[in-house]
């Protein structure tokens, strides 16, 4: 394959053509059914009937100017956005990590504003939150982190679901200012944060005036059975970082935030060239619209149910099986050995799905996926899953 694309991923040996809702096909003809929904972005699966010409008509309207200009598709994206989350203002981006930046800088500045001169924020174990500086600096995993020291200083980690350990730092360090997690941790094995920890995390942040800041770069945009994964919980977050199932598949980054943290950047303090173009505007704005036409908020909710029912029956009794975990479609099957070579084997049997933290098969089918795609779904992964564990544990 080529040669001069930089060498930072374990790629799979076929290329993806093309792609019709749930399915798509490689250069050679054969078509996979798709469990992972390019990680959580294809929302509406691949070339939506709905979409697609919205888009078309769009590329040919106008696709980019700049933020010298009033930006009408910003404002009417931004106004649903505040309209699904009961939240009130919003910056644009290009992506998860882009977010999280600018969450990051949220939360500094709104410590300096307290006459903090050196704000810390509260980051957990597992937690992933992308791979500029800052935001591998703000991840929880040492492979990601590894070779790209000196890290950017003022987070405290602290292991995930533990009221306690944020009492006790928020109580001991009055440089805290935020406490940043994904409601949901994606990439860190599927691992939801408890209801009953986010509604004590957002007493804290109010008692204490800190930024209680929720990722849902992978965790939101319908994917669980409601806008947003911190919903089932009854809380707000005051900073709320969103990319991936926002465009359907164009590349756009969001920060929604509450009256907390709305005004603290000002003109001058954050920008960035393409965020907020029309044509990821127009993205967004279709993908929501679409979602709520189609009624996918509920559907992602019973298809989810759908797969979880089968996997759980499907792997009764099976010695291997730690923990069948997740919210909606995004769901994670902890095994007690590492299994990426599933990877491999349910590609080979035309199903695509990935594996993460090593032993986690994860499933993120496009929200559209219908009872059928879901049944053929465990129909291949099943006994792949049963045979691995069948083997002796490497
Ligand atoms: C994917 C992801 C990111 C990073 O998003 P990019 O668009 O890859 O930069 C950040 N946070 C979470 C929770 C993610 O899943």
């Amino acid at each position: 394959m080529s040669t001069h694309v930089m060498n930072t991923y374990g790629r799979l040996p076929f290329a993806l053509s093309h792609g019709r809702g749930c399915r798509v096909w490689d250069t050679e003809g054969k078509a996979y059914l798709d469990g992972l929904a390019g990680i959580a972005v294809n929302t509406l699966g691949h070339a939506h009937p709905k979409l697609v010409p919205a888009l078309q008509e769009q590329v040919a309207t106008l696709m980019h100017v700049s933020n010298y200009y009033q930006a009408p598709l910003q404002e009417q994206l931004a106004e649903r956005l505040c309209a699904l989350s009961g939240l009130d203002k919003v910056f644009f981006c290009n992506s998860g990590l882009e977010a999280n930046e600018a969450a990051l800088k949220l939360a500094r500045k709104f410590g300096h504003g307290k006459g903090i001169a050196r704000p810390e924020v509260i980051v957990y174990d597992k937690a992933f939150h992308g791979r500029s500086i800052a935001t591998l600096s703000a991840t929880g995993n040492p492979k990601v982190q590894a070779g790209f020291e000196p890290l950017v200083e003022g987070f405290v980690r602290l292991p995930i679901n533990d009221l306690e350990a944020v009492r006790a730092a928020v109580a001991s360090n009055p440089n805290i200012v935020a406490i940043f997690l994904e409601t949901i941790q994606g990439e860190g094995g599927i691992n939801p944060t408890r209801i009953e920890v986010l509604q004590g995390l957002r007493r804290i942040c109010d008692e204490h005036d800190l930024l209680l800041m929720l990722d849902e770069v992978q965790c939101g945009i319908g994917r669980t059975g409601k806008w947003f994964a911190h919903q089932w919980a009854g809380i707000q977050p005051d900073v709320m970082p969103l990319a991936k199932g926002l465009g359907s598949g164009l590349p756009i980054g969001a920060v929604v935030t509450g009256p907390r943290a709305s005004e603290i950047f000002q003109p001058g303090n954050h920008g960035t060239t393409f965020g907020g173009n029309p044509l990821a505007m127009r993205a967004g704005i279709e993908t929501l619209r679409i979602m709520e036409e189609d009624g996918l908020l509920a559907h992602a909710a019973a298809m989810g149910e759908r797969i979880r029912a089968g996997l759980a029956a499907g792997l009764d009794g099976l010695t291997g099986v730690r923990e069948i975990r997740g919210h909606g479609l995004m769901i994670g099957v902890e095994l007690d050995r590492p299994c990426g070579v599933l990877l491999t084997r349910a590609a080979d049997a035309g199903l695509l799905i990935s594996v993460t933290a090593d032993s986690v098969v994860r499933l993120l089918p496009p929200l559209v996926i219908s009872a059928a795609e879901v049944d053929e779904l465990l129909s291949i992964l099943l006994p792949l899953m049963r045979d691995f564990l069948a083997a002796p544990a490497a």
